[in-house]
């Protein structure tokens, strides 16, 4: 458990600050901070983050590799009676794997207007024509879920301004340089 000093109104609090903290180890990582744990019984099973850049692979995202572990560790293809928090609303792919692990529960900090499939595009966690349904609960932490992607793209966008900005003024001085040399012939 992190011992961050605050203080949580209930399990589905705590559990998703784990989350945060597995978001923060990708966001060391330069990785877009998502961060998952698989919870039963009261017990993490599993914790996760996101390693798309880590590993080189487009699919490495958080639920997935906590999905995977999580199977390994309970020795079972199925994750019932399973609540997975995660700090980002899952995509299109994490969402149908959810399903297909039968995970009881999803517990999301914060939605994602732009590729979430629980709810923001659509939702494949709660859609009548699949075989299972999952128990959707979001926005726990919410606030502390956004603002750390948030954090997070705006440091990433500075760097991309600083180092475009560099290549500009290197651009400059290898103008400078065969201009000059155009001068001297
Ligand atoms: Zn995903």
């Amino acid at each position: 458990m992190v011992f961050d000093g605050s203080v949580y109104r209930n399990d589905d609090e705590r559990f998703m600050a784990e989350a945060i903290a597995e978001a923060d180890a990708a966001a060391a990582d330069g990785e877009v901070p998502v961060g998952a744990v698989i919870v039963r019984d009261g017990e993490i099973v599993s914790r996760a983050h996101n390693m798309v850049e880590t590993s080189r692979s487009s699919s490495a995202h958080a639920e997935m590799l906590a999905v995977e572990a999580a199977e390994r560790r309970l020795g079972t293809k199925w994750l019932t009676g399973c609540t997975v928090y995660v700090t980002l609303e899952p995509c299109s792919m994490c969402a149908g794997a959810l399903v297909l692990a039968r995970v009881s529960r999803l517990v999301i900090g914060t939605m994602d207007p732009k590729a979430g499939a629980c709810g923001s595009l659509r939702n494949i966690a709660a859609d009548d024509r699949l075989n299972h349904r999952i128990e959707i609960t979001a926005g726990v932490l919410e606030e502390r879920c956004s603002t750390q992607l948030k954090k997070f793209f705006r440091a990433k966008r500075r760097k991309t301004i600083a180092e475009d900005r560099t290549d500009n003024q290197s651009a400059a001085d290898r103008s400078a340089v065969i201009q000059n040399n155009g001068g001297n012939s």
